[in-house]
């Protein structure tokens, strides 16, 4: 893995325009343990940079790399087409401003002697903000403008890959005009984040991953204020405005629960004591590893007129890998589809 940077980096540019003051908040704080699903999204950006073999991979993640390759080749197909180009994977490029450096690594990124393609690859199952929208992407445009000293480009498309969610492929193209446009903001964002005054503005998307949320004065502001919320008797008089207020507030108080947790399962990992809390052992899964083994088992014990379909009450087909195997969707006579409640989530901004 690569030394952190001591310096804002573009994945950092989504959270420091909702919140400037991040930045200056983080400083000198450890970084947050890495979760189960970004460790994912590490080995498979490792596998697509080539950086990793695919043997490290499981069975899930190949299917999101694999597509991710599909989604890739055709993106640039279509803006190279049989066009000679030249490719490179993960070069971080850096940036001075007076304020503080600024850097950004690409996923992917494909150049001919006028346009640059740039890809970020998404292989989470939530969709990230819209292309056009995108600060990340942004400043990754940005840099290779600005640092690229091989060429002018006239236009550079950049495009999030991210197969699990709709649309799959969002790309957003940047001619000379809205490369003039977006260096003049990503600067005035820079120089926002690096002043030492910068304010912070708690938000659940900004707050999410910051290190500083479990000591953050205005981010703690916000969990009193849910304290002080009306009763949950009074809550049907709530107007619309302030549940949605209290919403944001509850993701903010969620978020530090969760630090405090993560926080308390490492220390008692490591045998620190903490009065009145212990760990337990984590839930017990089990599942057929054997299907053939399992039926002849099954088979065995039985009465003697049972027969295969008495046996396919147990069983359960895994429509996702099904469909993967056959590259063919299931029939829809053959699948029951049922929802769960609707779910509250915040819109993406
Ligand atoms: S906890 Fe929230 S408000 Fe505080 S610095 Fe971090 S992002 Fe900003």
């Amino acid at each position: 893995m690569h030394p952190r940077p001591n310096h804002i980096t573009a994945s950092m540019l989504p959270a420091l325009a909702l919140c400037p003051g991040r930045w200056n908040a983080c400083k000198g704080l450890p970084p947050q343990p890495a979760g189960p699903d970004a460790e994912s999204g590490t080995r498979i950006h490792a596998v697509l940079a080539s950086v990793a073999s695919a043997c490290i991979l499981t069975e899930d993640e190949l299917q999101t790399y694999d597509m991710c390759c599909r989604l890739r080749d055709s993106e640039v197909e279509r803006v190279f087409g049989s066009a000679k180009h030249e490719s490179y994977n993960e070069r971080r490029l850096v940036y001075q401003t007076t304020g503080g450096d600024f850097s950004g690594q690409a996923d992917r990124v494909l150049a001919d002697d006028t346009t640059c393609l740039i890809i970020d690859y998404k292989t989470g199952h939530e969709p990230v903000s819209d292309a056009t929208l995108n600060w990340q992407l942004a400043g990754l445009v940005v840099l290779q403008y600005l640092c690229d000293e091989r060429t002018v480009y006239e236009s550079i498309e950049a495009s999030i890959i991210q197969p699990w969610c709709k649309p799959q492929v969002h790309s957003v193209r940047y001619d000379t005009k809205d490369l003039d446009q977006a260096v003049a903001g990503i600067r005035d964002l820079l120089g926002k984040a690096y002043a030492h005054d910068a304010p912070r503005k708690p938000h659940p998307d900004a707050c999410k991953y910051c290190r500083a949320k479990t000591t953050c004065p205005e981010a703690l502001a916000e969990m009193k204020a849910l304290q002080v919320a009306p009763s949950l008797g009074k809550l049907s008089d709530l107007p619309n405005a302030d549940l949605a207020q209290r919403l944001d507030q509850c993701a903010q108080v969620e978020q530090v629960v969760k630090a405090f947790r993560e926080e308390a399962r490492r220390r008692l990992g490591e045998g620190a004591e903490l009065i009145g809390w212990e760990l337990k052992e984590g839930r017990r899964m089990r599942k057929i590893i054997d299907a053939d083994e399992a039926f002849g088992w099954w088979w065995e014990r039985t009465t003697d007129d049972a027969d295969k379909e008495d046996f396919m009450q147990f069983v359960s087909v895994h429509i996702g890998k099904l469909e993967k195997a056959t590259k063919t969707k299931v029939p829809d006579h053959l699948v029951e589809e049922t929802r769960t409640a609707p779910m509250l989530q915040r819109k993406k901004e």
